[in-house]
C-alpha cells in the first residue's frame, strides 16, 4: 500500500450505468466502466489490511489487495495475470458476482468497501482489448479423455482446469449453446451473450470440445459415457424449481420464472441472429399485469425482461421483511454477504417491489389467472414468518412468474442412470468432488445446491484438481 491516506482522502463514487429509462428500451449491457484515472485512484483506497478479508470472503480466493495495488499503479498486465491466477473467467463475475468481497471489505465497517469489482472488470476488459487474452494450449497430452456434463461456469472451469494439464476434454451440453444459466438464466442486459461466445472460442483454440444438443443419460447413455471416458464430471446445475402449493397453481399464466426466461434468453438470442431453439411455449409479459413471487437474482430477471417486453405494470412480491437502512439485516453483519440488497437494476428501472407479503393463493376466470391473493408477514426467514392478522389483499394479475428458489437437481435421466447417491437436499453426494460411483465426480450447483458464479467457477476448480490427481 503506496498511499497509507488513500482509504481517508477518496472517496467511493458509483460505478457507471446507463440510465435506467434508457436501458429499459433495449436489450444492451447496463454497466460501464470508470475511466483508467478514476479507478487507480479508486483503487488506491485498498488499505492491504494484514488479514484480507476480501480474499477469504471470495469463494475464489482472489489475490485482491495485490491486483487492487497493481491497479493503482496502472500494471495491468500483471493485474491480469494474477486475476488469472484464481479466476477462469473474471468478465463474468466483475460483472454480475454480487460481490461477498466487497461485503467483507474491512472499509464496509464504517465507510464504502472498495470498487473490487469494477477494478476486476476493468482489467479484464483491458487484457481483452489489448490482446493479452490469448488460447494457451498445453505442450503435451496426457492421453486421458475426461468428460464435463454440462456447460455452465462450474463446467466451463473444470475443463478450462483438465485440459490445461494435458487432458482431452469434452464437454456435452443439452441445451443449443453453452454457458449454462449465465446463457439463459441471466439476461443480456446483465451480461450480453457474445461474452460467453468470446470465452468459449479461446476454450476451444485450446483444444477443449463443446458437443451441443446432446442430453447425457437420454440422447449418449450412460454406458457409452463411462466407457469412452477416463472420468466424468458432473457439472447439470440445480434446476428443479421450488413449487408454491397454494390453491390456483395450475391456472393458466402461471409459470416458473425459468421457463420465462429460457424464453426471452432465446428470443434475444434469435433477434440478434444467433442461433436459438424455439420455445416449446412462448410466455410474453408484453400488455400485461404482471405479478413476480420471490426477491432474488431470478426474480428481479423476470421484472427487468418484463419492463423490456412491455408490461401494463409490473409487482414483486417478497417475503422477506424491508431491508433496513445501511443494508443488512441484523442477522447479516459485517463480514456476511446481506442477504438482499437495498435496490437492484431491475427496479431501478421500474416495477414495484413489496417486502414481508406471502402469497396464498390465484384466483382465475376461464382457467386464465386473474388476481393473486396475498398477506402481510413479519419475520426474517421463511421458518419464523407471522401474518398479520386481517392484513389480506387481491392483486390484478395476467401472468405470475414464481421465482422462490430451486431446491435440487434433476435426477431422473443422467443422475439415476449413474446411480450417483444423493445427499438430504437431493443434490449429488460429493463430500470431496468424488460421488459414490467411481470415476465419476461433480461440481457447482448440482453438488452444493444453487449458488453464484462465482462459486460454480470455484467448484469447477477444485472438482479438477481432484480428478487431475485421481487421473495421475
Ligand atoms: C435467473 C438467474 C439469474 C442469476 N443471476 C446471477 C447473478 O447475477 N450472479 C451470480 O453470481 N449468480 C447468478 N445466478 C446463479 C448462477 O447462474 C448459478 O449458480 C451458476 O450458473 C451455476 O453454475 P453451474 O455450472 O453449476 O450450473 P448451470 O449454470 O445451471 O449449468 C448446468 C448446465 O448443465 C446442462 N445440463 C444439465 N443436464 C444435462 C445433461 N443431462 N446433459 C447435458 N447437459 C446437461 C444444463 O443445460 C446447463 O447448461 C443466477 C441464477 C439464475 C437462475
Ligand atoms: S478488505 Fe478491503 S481494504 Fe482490506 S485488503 Fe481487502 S479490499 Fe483492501
Amino acid at each position: 500500500m503506496a498511499d497509507p491516506r488513500g482509504f481517508l482522502e477518496v472517496h467511493r463514487v458509483a460505478a457507471p450505468e446507463r440510465p435506467p429509462q434508457d436501458r429499459v428500451r433495449d436489450y444492451a449491457e447496463i454497466y460501464g466502466t470508470l475511466p483508467e484515472d478514476e479507478l487507480r485512484h479508486q483503487a488506491s483506497r485498498c488499505m492491504d489490511c494484514g488479514v484480507p478479508f476480501c480474499n477469504n470472503a471470495c469463494p475464489l480466493g482472489n489475490l485482491i489487495p495485490d491486483w487492487n495495488d497493481l491497479a493503482r499503479v496502472g500494471d495491468w498486465k500483471k493485474a491480469i495475470s494474477q486475476l488469472h491466477a484464481t479466476n477462469n473467467f473474471p468478465e463474468f463475475t466483475g460483472l454480475i458476482c454480487p460481490a461477498p468481497c466487497e461485503s467483507a471489505c474491512v472499509l464496509d465497517i464504517d465507510d464504502d468497501p472498495v470498487m473490487i469489482k469494477q477494478i476486476e472488470y476493468w482489467t479484464i476488459n483491458k487484457a481483452f482489448d489489448e490482446g493479452w487474452v490469448v488460447p494457451e494450449p498445453p505442450e503435451t497430452r496426457t492421453g486421458r479423455h475426461v468428460a464435463v456434463i454440462g456447460s455452465g461456469p462450474a463446467g466451463m472451469a473444470a475443463a478450462a482446469e483438465l485440459n490445461k494439464v494435458g487432458h482431452r476434454v469434452t464437454v456435452y451440453e443439452r441445451d443449443e449453446a453453452p454457458g449454462g444459466l449465465l446463457r439463459f438464466g441471466v439476461p443480456d442486459a446483465k451480461l450480453e451473450k457474445w461474452m460467453i461466445d468470446r470465452r468459449i472460442e479461446v476454450l476451444e483454440q485450446e483444444g477443449i470440445e463443446f458437443v451441443c444438443d446432446v442430453e447425457v443419460g437420454t440422447d449418449l447413455s450412460v454406458e457409452r459415457l463411462r466407457g469412452e471416458h477416463d472420468a466424468v464430471v458432473l457439472a447439470t446445475g440445480s434446476r428443479i424449481e421450488r413449487d408454491l402449493e397454494v390453491p390456483g397453481r395450475d391456472l393458466d399464466g402461471v409459470h416458473f420464472a425459468m421457463e420465462y426466461l429460457y424464453c426471452r434468453n432465446r428470443w434475444v438470442a434469435d433477434s440478434q441472429g444467433r442461433p436459438a431453439r424455439k420455445a416449446e411455449r412462448e410466455i410474453s409479459a408484453a400488455g400485461k399485469r404482471v405479478v413476480v413471487i420471490g426477491g432474488g437474482d431470478t426474480g428481479m430477471d423476470c421484472v427487468s425482461n418484463s419492463l423490456r417486453e412491455g408490461a401494463e405494470d409490473v409487482l414483486l412480491l417478497d417475503v422477506y421483511p424491508e431491508v433496513p437502512e445501511g443494508g443488512r439485516y441484523p442477522n447479516t453483519p459485517w463480514p456476511i454477504q446481506p442477504r438482499r440488497l437495498v435496490t437492484t437494476y431491475a427496479l431501478e428501472e421500474g416495477g414495484e417491489r413489496r417486502f414481508g407479503r406471502q402469497v396464498l393463493g390465484m384466483e382465475g376466470e376461464n382457467g386464465h389467472v386473474r388476481r393473486v391473493i396475498a398477506r402481510e408477514v413479519s419475520g426474517e426467514s421463511s421458518r419464523t414468518l407471522v401474518p398479520v392478522e386481517g392484513s389480506e389483499f387481491a392483486i390484478e394479475a395476467d401472468l405470475v412468474l414464481i421465482a422462490v428458489g430451486f431446491t435440487n437437481p434433476e435426477h431422473e435421466g443422467l443422475l439415476d442412470g449413474l446411480g450417483v447417491a444423493y445427499d438430504s437436499r437431493g443434490n449429488v453426494k460429493a463430500g470431496t468432488f468424488t460421488t459414490s460411483v467411481d470415476r465419476v465426480y461433480a461440481a457447482g450447483d448440482v453438488r452444493v445446491g444453487a449458488s453464484l458464479v462465482v462459486t460454480a467457477i470455484a467448484e469447477g476448480r477444485r472438482c479438477a484438481r481432484v480428478v487431475e490427481a485421481a487421473l495421475r
